[in-house]
């Protein structure tokens, strides 16, 4: 994400669900350090933020929600600007804060949550002289935004609330389980009060590269660059990170990973040792099949 000036995202078939509860012996317990979350911006920075940001703003029908540590501007009706702000951003961060990161972003970034695929690419036009490549929605790094088409549901937006979550909590993680992790909850919900991921679109093109012998070794993922994770991408580098992350998650090992990539990073900077060490595995060519057996057996929906 940080490479580019925009990132594109890929097309959400579902909106999340929230809040709903279900039965289930796989529930991750929450991580020690869950309490701690920091905030760093104040009221006054937030005010001024604000002041800053309704100079772009080009027309009455935009609500603004500071809905902390994000600033969310919409042009649907003022309630459902405030639904979102409340039932997705509001749902999402406080979940994997809770999971996972202690810090806020490092700087107040604007969530821009367009009504429709005109108002989106008219406004991202307008307002910041883009011509999206994505009908679903991205993040500007130079303009500290994440501009969405909230019409193609608010998975693409949790996906995107996971970047600048890892990015300050974070620094130095590995684009691979950076995008495993923002694309696992982009189809989400809560199970016990936790944020979980689900099966999703992805599931479809990894079980066929499966079937085809298509996919690299975990090492491999482990080891790729930013440069060689997005741009020499065999296709299957974001459906892999997410199956992994989710194999983890179903088998309550992702916050544990998490924490200890995070505290291991300096001596394991692509995570895969922590991985194999995680998981009890030296051998990981038979891991590797055994996660094929696994997610072959997924479905979606
Ligand atoms: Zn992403």
């Amino acid at each position: 994400m940080k490479h580019r000036r925009i990132l594109p995202v890929l097309v959400i078939l579902g909106a999340v669900v929230l809040a709903l509860t279900v039965r289930s012996a796989a529930v991750e317990k929450p991580a020690r350090n869950s309490i701690t979350a920091t905030n760093t911006f104040t009221a006054a920075d937030y005010a001024q933020h604000v002041m800053k940001l309704k100079k772009k703003i080009p027309g009455d029908e935009f609500t603004v929600v500071i809905q902390r540590p994000f600033v969310v501007i919409g042009d649907e009706s003022p309630a459902m600007v405030r639904r979102r702000a409340e039932g997705t951003v509001k749902w999402a961060v406080d979940r994997l804060k809770a999971a996972y990161f202690t810090k806020d972003p490092n700087e107040i970034l604007d969530i821009w949550l367009f009504k429709d695929e005109a108002s989106y690419r008219k406004h991202a036009k307008s307002i910041f002289n883009h011509e999206p490549d994505t009908p679903y929605g991205y993040f500007s790094h130079t303009e500290k935004a994440l501009i969405m088409n909230i019409r193609s549901g608010g998975g693409t937006l949790v996906h995107e609330i996971v970047h600048p979550l890892v990015a300050s909590n974070f620094p130095g993680c590995p684009a691979w389980f950076n995008e495993g992790l923002g694309s696992l909850y982009e189809q989400s919900r809560s199970r016990n009060g936790q944020i979980v991921g689900l099966t999703n679109w992805r599931l479809d093109g990894l079980q066929d590269a499966i079937r085809r012998r298509k996919v690299p070794s975990f090492r491999t993922l482990c080891s790729t660059t930013d440069h060689q994770f997005y741009r020499k991408d065999p296709g299957t580098n974001y459906a892999q990170a997410r199956y992994l992350c989710y194999y983890l998650q179903e088998h309550n090992l992702l916050r544990k990973y998490y924490h200890a990539f995070h505290a291991n990073h300096k001596r394991d900077p692509t995570g895969y040792n922590t991985l194999k060490k995680i998981l009890g595995r030296e051998d990981m060519a038979t891991f590797k099949k055994d996660w094929y057996a696994y997610v072959m057996k997924l479905r979606f929906p």
